[in-house]
């Protein structure tokens, strides 16, 4: 997911830039699971599997205790395993085998997310990329009065039928969905946090940077930036403002992906239409400006956000959709997407999200650089753009559901192997510096 940052980190007032930046990156485990996953009710036990201990004499004729039947019929007599929910225990310890392996051989996880992982990643997104709204936001909202009333259902018809048979039939379809979430994580998405990393892909050298290479690297995304600033529109507030419409901005950055994928061997581009979150507005307390749900397989986007943000958002949840998983290799592929587009504006956006995290960054590694960058190189128009947008975030900053799904995000990150947890999107400064340092020297 994304998170969104402060940007208000480019005003002098404003300390702490790290912690302003916008969190789209939802934690995964709020993605309701896929509804075919429900167990069939066929499954249900064959008559032979009728407990037997309910029968059972105390002792037979000789007057020894009858044995008690092996662990296997045991499992056959409950009922609980029919063909389909053996199926999905079947498939989910093989899911856990493939996590595995990718956790300790990064080769493996770079070919399983390269190959079989993206057919799964492609088939979610093309299975729910029809529906015309968020189906992860819409099984959400829905999650709670879905369980309340099966809990009533199952409570009721177990009370009227309390066999072990009947028992099952309720249960099952809980464990195969919770089952079938796993499944999709650890094949799909999971195995992509162990892959080789963007840099290595990108052959370049990730090394702790300094402030001078931060305004350096700031420096040289503004020299690019300054020849397109008179193509972009701003309103009175100096908020810079998107020339279309979102469905519009959709074609645009597929566009740009397609393009950007062109050129590489470690991400491929497929079509894929991102949704606009209905509840955007309150979402916004989250500070979660996008999330990957990877059981729906859907890019999600939270369109309350000021423009400049919304092209950069889409195309990093495009990224994890394609196997990009690190936060701060998804916040740098979102740039090199955006900087790919033949629209100005999605390029304005590639430089001015890349800027608010190079002049963060800056900010904590050397303030008086941070100042005579603000001073002398920041263009008038992206420091009144970080204005406006501080100025818009300051309703939202202080907020429990932040605190909340920023402590959610960061224990997520840190159980992938992402050290830094919620920090990781920052780091995509080093990824910065490393590429322009790299593109210089050739
Ligand atoms: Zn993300």
């Amino acid at each position: 997911m994304t998170e969104a940052e402060d940007l208000a980190s480019v005003t002098e007032e404003n300390a702490v830039p790290e912690e302003n930046v916008p969190e789209e990156n939802a934690a995964p485990e709020e993605n309701a699971a896929p509804q075919e996953n429900a167990a069939p009710e066929e499954n249900a036990a064959p008559e032979e599997n009728a407990a037997p201990e309910e029968n059972a004499p105390e002792e037979n004729a000789d007057g020894e205790k009858p044995k008690k039947p092996g662990l296997i019929k045991r499992i056959k007599a409950s009922g609980f395993f029919g063909p389909g929910t053996s199926a999905v225990f079947i498939l989910f310890g093989l899911s856990v085998l493939v996590y595995i392996l990718s956790r300790f051989i990064s080769a493996f996880a770079e070919f399983w997310t390269r190959y079989p992982a993206q057919g799964i990643r492609f088939l979610l997104a093309k299975a729910t990329g029809w529906i015309p709204f968020s189906l992860a936001e819409a099984v959400l909202l829905c999650v709670p009065f879905a369980a309340v009333g099966y809990i009533v259902c199952s409570a009721v018809s177990t009370r009227r039928d309390g066999s072990t048979k009947n028992y099952n039939r309720w249960l099952r379809p809980v464990v195969c969905l919770i089952l079938a979430v796993g499944i999709t994580f650890f094949m799909g998405f999971g195995p992509a946090y162990n892959r080789t990393t963007l840099a290595e892909n990108l052959g370049l050298e990730s090394v702790p940077v300094s402030g001078q290479e931060l305004y350096d690297t700031a420096s040289a995304v503004v020299e690019e930036l300054e020849p397109i600033l008179g193509d972009i529109v701003f309103d009175p507030d100096g908020a810079s403002v998107m020339p279309y419409g979102y469905d519009e901005l959709v074609e645009k950055v597929n566009a740009a992906y397609e393009k950007y994928a062109a050129g590489a061997d470690y991400v491929s581009h497929f079509y894929s239409r991102p949704k606009p979150i209905a509840l955007s507005e309150p979402m916004t307390y989250t500070h979660i400006a996008g999330v990957y749900t990877f059981m729906t397989g859907e890019s999600n986007i939270n369109t309350n956000y000021p423009d400049f943000l919304n092209p950069y958002t889409m195309a990093h949840e495009m990224s994890h959709q394609r196997g990009i998983a690190r936060e701060d290799e998804a916040n740098f592929a979102a740039f090199l997407v955006c900087r790919e587009s033949d629209d100005v504006y999605v390029r304005y956006c590639a430089y001015a999200n890349l800027l608010n995290y190079l002049t963060a960054s800056l900010r904590s590694a050397d303030k008086e650089l941070y100042n005579d960058f603000i001073r002398g190189r920041m263009p008038s128009q992206v420091q009144g753009e970080f204005v406006a947008y501080s100025r818009f975030f300051d309703k939202y900053r202080e907020s429990v559901a932040s605190k909340v799904t920023g402590a959610v995000n960061d224990t997520y990150l840190k159980s992938q192997n992402q050290k830094a947890g919620s920090k990781s999107y920052g780091l995509v400064v080093d990824l910065a510096v490393a590429y322009y340092k790299n593109a210089c020297s050739k």
